[in-house]
């Protein structure tokens, strides 16, 4: 943290303000030139409120040099996050590929979905039994029934359960029956609840707000692992703007900017990221050529009569099209499948 000081700084204060940064634990290197007076705080200084220094008349202003995440951030951990999850690792050379249906809606709609994609080499089944929908009057999820059928189609397929929570209410049967825990775009900054979940050590899909920057996101990351859980894996899924084409803005660039920020792995979204099914496919390509570790693709049997977001879902058959086109990208990029 560097603190500029004004051209006619009054020497007494400047001393005060020092005697406080060694009080805090930290050393300070003072440097004098022509044109600046700057004051450098060495030392971890996350944890350091600006405004304790903001409130000096001898200070013009306080730069930051570290992010103000440390346990999310790369230079305290240079290698990636690898989650291990029923021996699929997320953020190590494979992709991970996770889809299902938006909504879990019935025993015969999962049980179809989940073989399919299970046929096509899909890793994890998402769908959602508690939704977050803009209307009240939208369908709001199976809830718990939606959660048993998840199960049993894990049973099935064998492949491990993603699915949203939006409150503690039944965190316990999420930690016994999801293998990972999605924490949705409206959410993420709901910081009670990410901080029972940095309680836990389920592994945590934390999506991107809907106006949340990268630095947002990543210090809801913080809270999660602050807690103590350090299996977090963050989700790109497009961000509002002024473009109102696409449901909304696909931030490819967030992929190389949080692999430099952090360690964390960083999957990719496509569905909810343009809302139109026909972009899916090129929109998840990209993704993965950008470098992200994984995508969350929304399939259905019958987008034509699904309960949510029929029009950003892809059929079975398009998934595995996809699959096959998913192959050639990660190896042009050193990937695998
Ligand atoms: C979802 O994945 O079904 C979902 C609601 O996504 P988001 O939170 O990104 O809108
Ligand atoms: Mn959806």
């Amino acid at each position: 943290m560097l603190l500029i000081l004004n051209k006619n700084a009054d020497t007494s204060e400047i001393n005060i303000i020092k005697e406080k940064i060694y009080k805090m634990g930290f050393e300070v290197n003072e440097i004098k030139e022509i044109n600046y007076h700057i004051l450098s705080i060495i030392g971890d200084t996350t944890k350091i409120d600006p405004r304790i220094f903001e409130v000096y008349t001898a200070i013009d202003k306080v730069i930051f040099v570290q992010e103000p995440y440390k346990k999310a951030n790369r230079l305290f951990h240079p290698n990636n996050t690898e989650i291990n999850i029923s021996n699929k690792i997320i953020g190590g050379n494979k992709i991970s590929i996770i889809a299902g249906p938006c909504s879990v809606e019935s025993h015969e709609q999962i049980i179809t979905i989940a073989k399919a994609l299970q046929m096509s080499g899909a890793n994890f089944l998402r769908g959602g039994a508690f939704k977050p929908r803009t209307s009240p009057y939208s369908f709001q999820g199976l809830k718990m029934e939606g959660l048993e059928l998840l199960k049993y189609a894990k049973q099935e397929t064998g492949l491990p359960i993603v699915t949203e929570i939006m409150s503690t209410d039944y965190l316990d049967d999420y930690i016994e029956n999801v293998d990972i825990i999605q924490v949705g775009a409206r959410n993420m900054q709901n910081y009670e609840l990410l901080k029972e979940l940095g309680k836990i050590n389920k592994p945590i899909l934390l999506k991107r707000g809907l106006s949340s920057t990268i630095e947002e996101l990543l210090m809801s990351a913080e809270y999660i692992l602050l807690g103590g859980n350090d299996n977090v894996i963050l989700c790109e899924r497009g961000i509002r703007t002024f473009e109102n084409y696409t449901r909304n803005t696909l931030d490819l660039s967030a992929i190389p900017a949080i692999k430099k920020l952090s360690h964390l792995p960083i999957i990719v979204d496509p569905s909810h990221a343009t809302g139109m099914w026909w972009m899916v496919e090129p929109m998840a390509l990209a993704a993965v050529a950008a470098g992200a570790d994984g995508l969350m693709i929304e399939v259905h049997n019958d987008p034509e009569n699904a309960l949510s977001d029929g029009n950003q879902s892809i059929k079975p058959e398009k998934f595995k099209q996809l699959m096959e086109k998913l192959k050639l990208i990660a190896q042009a990029v050193g990937r695998e499948m």
